[in-house]
């Protein structure tokens, strides 16, 4: 986004407005001598380009090939030339994790009490509502890139959202990415909910990803073996068709010298065909590749709401859940006992919690857990 401002402000080309938008966020400088030439500091660790080395350490570019016979120590910055390749890779490498702050959420929703008792269910229940504490709820979204290599090859990117707290995917990763509602800074700051670590973030978002990849490996796979089929038909063929030719040739010549050269051209025919076979085989084998390209985490403010639930003649109990103001729907609440989200639970007399999955012991004693 800043790019487009500056390079709009300042009439420069893509490659120039990354230079300079690459040296001021990495601890470079650069000074522009005149239009399109450049005396540049490289950011401390990256290595001057060899040659050309202007008294140590400085570096002259310039974006204008017709600019070199004045400038004869300057390099040409271009796509291609490997200082430019260098630069955008190591762009590149410091762009692979990013982290981000939501803004602009409404965190005062209107009867937060009415739309929790509208959402979430719990049998025989009263839900209050106990304290709202508004804090940043961290979901992480990673982009893998799977490249599908066969006689053809393809890359697909692949993009998954995790949400660290209740350790599960997000689907609502659009929303979620909106540029404009990104900030470096939070706004407020809030302190961060209870959440699982990157790392485990990683494993679910691998786990989602070798789903999606495996089905689209399956069904290039089988389009795969499909042609594969139809081209060794055809080669098959082929060579029935020329054995044909030699049969014919060897009936009407009836020497046994033919009969001796007809052998071996069937058995040379033969040879041929398998070798061209294998080679069709082997190039109909499908690899698949996948790496994580990028992640980016999103500090999202949401509400968590502690309810309590009373019944009549019943113990109490707690129950926590989250308010989403970008979706602005209470989640899916992970059930106290077993942790499968659900939106129905049932309560017992003894303050137990239990979803559809695990229904709660309604007997005359506390059931043990
Ligand atoms: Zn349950």
């Amino acid at each position: 986004m800043d790019s487009t401002v500056s390079g709009a402000a300042t009439g420069g080309a893509p490659l120039e407005v990354f230079l300079r938008e690459y040296l001021d966020r990495t601890g470079g400088a650069w000074d522009e001598v005149e239009p399109q030439v450049y005396d540049v500091a490289l950011p401390e660790g990256t290595d001057p380009p060899p040659g050309r080395d202007r008294d140590g350490g400085g570096l002259r570019l310039t974006f204008d090939p017709e600019a070199l016979p004045e400038h004869p120590a300057a390099q040409l910055a271009s796509f291609g030339t490997p200082l430019v390749d260098r630069l955008l890779a190591d762009a590149l490498r410091r762009g692979r994790a990013g982290r981000f702050y939501f803004v602009g959420l409404n965190l005062r929703p209107h009867d937060l009490l009415g739309r929790v008792r509208r959402s979430v269910r719990v049998a025989a229940a009263t839900i209050q509502i106990e304290h709202v504490r508004a804090l940043h709820f961290p979901q992480v979204v990673f982009w893998f890139q799977a490249a599908f290599v066969s006689d053809q090859k393809e890359q697909i990117i692949l993009p998954v959202a995790v949400d660290l707290h209740y350790g599960r995917e997000v689907r609502h990763r659009d929303e979620l990415l909106a540029p404009a509602r990104l900030a470096e800074h939070p706004a407020p700051p809030l302190p961060p909910a209870r959440a699982a670590s990157l790392a485990s973030g990683y494993r679910l978002a691998r786990a989602q990803i070798l789903r999606s990849a495996t089905a689209l490996a399956n069904t290039r796979g089988r389009e795969l073996t499909e042609r594969c089929d139809l081209q060794i038909a055809r080669l098959t063929q082929y060579y029935t068709d020329l054995r044909d030719e030699l049969d014919e040739q060897k009936r009407r010549s009836k020497s046994a010298d033919a009969a001796a050269r007809h052998a071996e051209r069937v058995s040379a025919l033969e040879r041929e065909h398998q070798v061209r076979a294998t080679e069709l085989r082997n190039k109909s084998v499908l690899h698949v590749d996948l790496r994580l390209l990028q992640l980016l985490r999103i500090e999202q403010p949401k509400l968590l709401v502690r309810t309590t639930l009373a019944a009549e003649g019943g113990a109490p109990a707690r129950l926590d859940v989250v308010w989403d103001p970008l979706t602005d729907a209470l989640e899916a609440v992970a059930c106290p006992h077993c942790g499968t989200p659900s939106y129905d639970f049932t309560m017992n007399r003894f303050g137990q919690i239990g979803c559809a999955a695990c229904p709660v012991s309604t007997g005359a004693k506390p059931p043990r857990r």
